[in-house]
């Protein structure tokens, strides 16, 4: 089968949907290709910083995702042995310290919009084996596969927005420049207790970083950072001194812990690196989010970078005039450098924040 569009975007991801649910609005031809079989399916970043709350707003999403649930934070906590030493309160014009919205509601809340949008169209259950290119080198179509059938599609644009491992940055040959950041994260959900507040709370334990993040309905996500590399000898050793260092950090934890988290297979591992992208794209095909900047789960920047590629990307292309896909790559490159030299300082100075302890 042959579809024709004037923009493919392949992953269905925060930037992707949104980017789709953009130029869709704006009448542009767009087909959304993802290769799982629903939107969300894939357990993501879920904190949303002003930022992405303020382009939510903009394009009338926001609202949406309220009603169907989010959570702010009310509180930032750092927890020593048991007791909170620190509490920072959000700036009164904000009014949080982030809002926790399941990936599900944020992705739902983009696409029942676009779905309302004669020129947006999505494909799940596709994935994208191949670019094809014309003579003069430029990509005008991309190979993907559908329950198994082969479908072609036609695109005078096409967007990678297929995540950290993308195949479409690998396809068009673009180099991608990896930093490992020392440790790799464990992460696990489970029931809040009864009168959990709405917080992010820290603690550091044997130097490593325990957070905890409340999330929407009930629940209380851990990301538990472990040296780089270290989980397959860490799961042959006895998972109950490991655990007992969770409860002794937030004792009121315990009993929700000792109920949902009993095995290291309770928990996933998340492999952390950040990467950067010296090119954005090049003849016709143009990179978003993770993609092209995978970010560390520090300060949750990755989902909020994800939509505001998209929102300057969309922009951009809107324009009247010629696309100019170099000054909005630079535009946006700066910043990330910039997030992501937040990102390594917030991570080597994340101990001072206990510094009255020692
Ligand atoms: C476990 C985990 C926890 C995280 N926690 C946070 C957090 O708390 N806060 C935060 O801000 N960020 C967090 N992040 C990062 C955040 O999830 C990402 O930065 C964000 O999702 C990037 O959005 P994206 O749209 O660029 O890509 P993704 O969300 O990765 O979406 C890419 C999509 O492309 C699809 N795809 C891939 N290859 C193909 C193909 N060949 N054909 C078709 N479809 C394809 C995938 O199925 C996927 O749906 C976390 C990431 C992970 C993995």
């Amino acid at each position: 089968m042959i579809k024709k569009v004037d923009v493919c975007i392949v992953g269905g991801g925060p930037g992707g949907v949104l980017l789709a649910n953009l130029l869709a609005k704006q009448k542009v031809s767009v087909l959304l290709v993802e290769r799982t079989n629903a939107f969300a399916k894939t357990f993501r970043g879920e904190h949303l910083n002003e930022e992405g709350e303020h382009i939510l707003k903009r394009h009338g999403i926001y609202e949406r995702i309220e009603q169907l649930g989010l959570l702010k934070m009310e509180t930032l906590e750092y927890w020593h042995n048991g007791t909170c030493i620190k509490t920072i309160m959000p700036d009164e014009a904000v009014g949080h310290l982030g809002i926790h919205v399941p990936q599900a509601h944020l992705l739902q809340a983009i696409l029942e919009q676009a779905k309302g949008y004669p020129t947006f169209d999505y494909a799940l259950n596709t994935t994208v084996k191949e670019l094809i290119q014309n003579e003069q080198g430029q990509y005008t179509a991309v190979r993907a596969i559908q329950n198994g059938k082969e479908l072609l599609i036609e695109s005078q644009l096409i967007i990678g927005a297929d995540g950290r491992h993308s195949s479409i940055r690998k396809l068009a040959n673009i180099e991608s420049t990896v930093r490992s950041h020392g440790y790799d994260l464990l992460w696990a959900r489970i029931p809040a207790p009864q009168n959990w507040s709405p917080s992010i709370k820290m603690a550091l334990v044997e130097g490593m970083q325990i957070s905890l993040f409340t999330q929407a309905k009930g629940f209380v996500q851990i990301g538990w950072n472990i040296e780089k590399g270290s989980f397959p000898s860490l799961r042959k050793e006895p998972f109950t001194p490991f655990i007992e260092k969770l409860c002794l950090a937030f004792p009121q934890l315990a009993s929700s812990v000792k109920e949902h988290i009993q095995s290291w297979k309770d928990f996933v591992l998340l492999d952390v690196f950040s990467s950067t992208s010296a090119q954005w794209g090049k003849n016709g095909v143009v990179l978003i989010g993770d993609a092209v900047h995978t970010m560390t789960p520090t300060g949750a920047y990755g989902l909020n970078s994800a939509l505001m590629d998209a929102h300057i990307l969309a922009e951009q292309l809107l324009q009247n005039e010629p696309f100019d896909y170099v000054s909005c790559a630079t535009m946006r490159k700066r910043e990330i450098e910039k997030i992501q030299a937040t990102q390594i300082e917030k991570e080597q100075k994340f101990s001072d924040a206990f510094v009255v302890l020692k």
